[in-house]
């Protein structure tokens, strides 16, 4: 009962944490004083919002936060990774360049995320391979996380499709913290679906 309610209140301090942690960044992405310290504050606050979505979706699942820091590690590395594609684009080093693109750059693309948890979910079935399918939701997470946190300056992008308008702030702030709750909900409905033999694996990894 003690440790249940220990577990609910981590939830909520990791949860309120997305919120703050969002909020803070973007403070320092509206206050900084150079182009660079601005980016550096930007891109280190995605990759703590991302790992604090894994934190959260781990917590729901029941699982110790320390015995699966591994995968909290590749979620706080991946959505801070995401900005790379700004320099691939820009086929420059130069923040002046990356920061002055033409286009939204491809990692950007909700579509990816959303087509490559697919792959890996059909391929986890096709071969029975349930990492393929935890990997699948931690690329999905790290993904939304930095999408919908740069959505509220530049909306949500599904090429080919378009984009949405820009999220207005505190709804942004709403979908940051209720993210790895709809992602868990889904991750555990889509287990129970699903016929694999090997679902008790995927339950126990998540
Ligand atoms: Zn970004």
């Amino acid at each position: 009962m003690f440790l249940g309610k220990k577990e609910d209140f981590l939830r909520m301090v990791l949860t309120g944490a997305i919120g703050i942690c969002s909020f803070i960044g973007d403070q320092g992405l509206k206050h900084g004083k150079t182009a660079a310290a601005r980016a550096i504050f930007d891109n280190v606050t995605h990759a703590i919002v991302g790992g604090l979505t894994w934190m959260v979706i781990l917590n729901l699942s029941r699982k110790p936060l320390a015995q699966n820091f591994s995968s909290i590690f590749y979620s706080f590395c991946l959505s801070s990774f995401i900005d790379v594609d700004h320099f691939i684009v820009a086929c420059s080093w130069k923040l002046s360049d990356a920061t002055h693109l033409e286009k939204r750059p491809f990692f950007h693309c909700t579509t990816l995320p959303l087509t490559l948890w697919l792959m890996l979910n059909f391929y986890s079935s096709l071969f029975n391979h349930p990492k393929l399918s935890y990997y699948s939701w931690i690329i999905l997470s790290s993904f939304l996380s930095h999408h919908i946190r740069d959505g509220t300056r530049r909306g949500l992008w599904f090429c080919p499709f378009g984009s949405t308008q820009p999220i207005p702030y505190y709804l942004y702030l709403s979908m940051s913290m209720m993210l790895p709750h709809v992602l868990q909900w889904l991750m555990i409905s889509s287990l129970h679906e699903s016929k694999s033999s090997d679902n008790a694996t995927l339950i126990d990894m998540v």
